[in-house]
């Protein structure tokens, strides 16, 4: 734990200082200086220091005001760094950086990494990379495929949007204080173009949705307000299957069906 900084639990802080998984990390990444890069979270800097290293243009987006300013301290004379006070989850990532694809990394706090990944992939278009520490479990769920216990609403929407890569685990040891659980790293490469498109994305994000709220019932009756049997049936698909055992190109082709293209 460092003498400058007390972790706070609120904030999801557990911070990198095994120098192995640091270097690991930002060999996966492999930042150029041609690179946009955006960190999230970056905490006391533990990741930080390879990125600047790159001498890529980089935003950080810090929510802590204290690391702030611990960061500020860091990284005042790197003319290439923009530091943000604020909530990533509230960033309009699309605005940095207009004229390059973001790479986004960050070991990502954990009470809010479900929600910033859907953040994130609703401006899949302006992003060429992403690589996070999650936990191992939710990498799980990122990477599953279907017919598993991980493979729900998070795979599926992921799986649409980006291809999926669970590249390495992470032991609680590597951080200070320690999780409860095992990390891993992930990387998402946003697909462009889409390779499986539906009519309606917002369509298909309510349809996954709707399927999974009761991941235990069939499709049948677990779509019963939006799309009949018959309906289900016409996009190739059996309505007393569960959603668990639907691909992704099953449910583009389902919201489809109901979702005519105009
Ligand atoms: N990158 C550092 C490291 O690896 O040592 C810190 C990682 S720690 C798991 C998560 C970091 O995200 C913390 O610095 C925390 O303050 C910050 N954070 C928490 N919620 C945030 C939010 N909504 N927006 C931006 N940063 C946030």
């Amino acid at each position: 734990m460092s003498n400058e900084h007390r972790a706070r639990k609120r904030f999801g802080q557990n911070f990198l200082h095994d120098p192995n998984i640091i270097d690991r990390i930002g060999r996966a990444i492999a930042p150029r200086a041609s690179d946009a890069l955006v960190e999230i979270g970056p905490g006391q800097g533990a990741l930080t220091e390879q990125l600047v290293a790159s001498g890529a243009l980089l935003t950080l987006v810090e929510l802590d005001r204290d690391l702030v300013s611990i960061l500020q301290r860091k990284f005042s004379d790197q003319p290439q760094v923009t530091l943000f006070q604020g909530d990533a989850l509230k960033t309009d990532f699309a605005s940095l950086y207009p004229e390059q694809k973001l790479r986004v990394v960050g070991n990502l706090p954990y009470n809010i990494s479900t929600p910033l990944i859907f953040h994130l992939l609703a401006q899949h278009q302006r992003i060429k990379d992403m690589h996070f520490m999650l936990q191992k479990e939710v990498v799980d769920r990122l990477a599953a495929k279907p017919n598993t216990k991980a493979y729900g609403r998070l795979s599926v929407m992921t799986q649409y949007y980006c291809q999926v890569e669970s590249l390495f685990e992470v032991p609680p040891e590597a951080f200070s204080p320690r999780p409860k659980v095992t990390s891993a790293v992930v990387r998402l490469t946003p697909f462009d173009p889409l390779p499986c498109p539906a009519h309606s994305a917002e369509h298909l994000q309510v349809l996954v949705r709707d399927a999974f709220n009761q991941r235990r019932k069939t499709l049948r009756n677990a779509l019963k307000a939006v799309a009949s049997a018959e309906q289900i049936e016409a996009a190739g698909i059996n309505p007393g299957a569960r959603p668990e055992t639907l691909a992704l190109t099953d449910f583009v082709n389902l919201s489809n069906q109901l979702c005519p293209a105009d």
